[in-house]
């Protein structure tokens, strides 16, 4: 194809390779440029919660603006998972959520061939918008999942915080998966999660989602359910739809009924996803989006930050105190932790249709 020997797409290729593969330089990039949010935003007060409110469990708003009540802990270990990043304390979700992720545990290391999982971010103690690190998982409905194998041993607290992420993607090559680090298990977990009908969506990034297209000669059913995105190249994303009768969660559009192998996957393949933001008109003022207060959340939101909490992390962790270690195992992040080596969305540039 002539387009791959002008300057433009190797241009094209540089930003590509530095969106998709320097994962850690990007992050810490972002780290270094983020100020804290605002005393009074949506951020700041959810983020400085640190035990969710007693009441019964409900999702409220919408995964990308909301908040939640009731929410339960995974803990911290269990026989067939490993909790990621302590100090971030995000490991609260709504009950439907956190027994999902049992599930698939479970199911993964009997099925699969994956000994068990990795759990990064799921939200915060009442939900809400984080600092960093995603725009989603406000309504406890939201969870990353590492692409890397529960290792044998417990990971001591310290490696939790510093075990690095390892892209599926191959270096100096766009958008192609590294075939020496990609296996048939990790195939194989993405389906069995895609496979539970509360799963609704799992973002993947788009060369993960190809490879799944070409390869994968399973069952297609649930394949639609894979959603490319970027970023998302070390861990993946499970987004659960709103459980029965909650009434205060906003539903997202369902997928697709094909198996998304088509036209939509193609556009990631093209220069549009990742051409560099247009510069403003002369003259034209950028304008600077305004931070999210708990007042633009559904009104509900305010009463969560109000309510009681509950007594103490074992009391709301899932499968009753006996899953919850006596001592909570970290309450302050070590210098150095990177907070954004799991970006949500990834390098994001401004204006494009995300698709999700
Ligand atoms: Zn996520």
């Amino acid at each position: 194809m002539a387009l791959h020997t002008n300057a433009t797409f190797q241009t094209f290729l540089k930003l590509a390779f530095a969106g998709l593969l320097g994962a850690s330089v990007v992050a810490g990039d972002v780290a270094a440029q983020q100020k804290q949010p605002s005393p009074g935003s949506a951020k700041a007060i959810f983020g400085s919660v640190s035990l969710p409110n007693q009441g019964v469990a409900q999702p409220y708003g919408f995964y990308a603006k909301g908040c939640m009540s009731g929410a339960v802990a995974l803990p911290v270990d269990g026989p067939t998972w490993q909790t990621m990043r302590l100090s971030r304390n995000r490991r609260w979700g709504n009950p439907a959520m956190i027994s999902l992720l049992e599930r698939l545990s479970r199911d993964a290391a009997k099925y699969d061939g994956w000994p068990g999982l990795l759990v990064g971010d799921i939200s915060q103690p009442r939900g809400g918008p984080m600092f960093n690190g995603h725009a989603s998982h406000q309504i406890g409905l939201d969870a990353d999942i590492w692409l890397t194998p529960m290792p044998a041993h417990p990971l001591s607290i310290e490696e939790r915080e510093t075990l690095p992420f390892t892209t599926m993607l191959q270096k100096n090559a766009f958008l192609t998966i590294n075939p020496n680090v990609w296996t048939e298990s990790r195939a194989r977990l993405l389906m069995r999660a895609a496979s539970y009908p509360q799963v609704e969506r799992i973002f993947v990034n788009p060369a993960i989602k190809k490879k799944m297209c070409d390869t994968w000669t399973g069952d297609r059913t649930n394949l639609g359910k894979l959603r490319p995105i970027y970023g998302h190249d070390s861990h993946f994303h499970i987004r659960i739809k709103c459980p029965p009768g909650a009434a205060s969660c906003k539903p997202q559009a369902p997928v697709p009924a094909d198996d998304g192998c088509g036209k939509p996957l193609a556009w990631w393949f093209t220069k549009e996803p990742w051409a560099p933001p247009k510069p403003p008109k002369p003259g034209v003022k950028p304008v600077k989006p305004r931070e999210v207060m708990v007042s633009d959340l559904p009104n509900a939101c305010a009463s969560v930050l109000a309510a009681p909490s509950v007594d103490s992390i074992q009391a709301a962790t899932f499968g009753g105190a006996a899953a919850a270690p006596a001592v909570a195992p970290m309450a302050v992040m070590p210098a150095g932790a990177s907070d954004d080596a799991l970006p949500d969305i990834g390098p994001v540039p401004d204006d494009k249709p995300s698709g999700e």
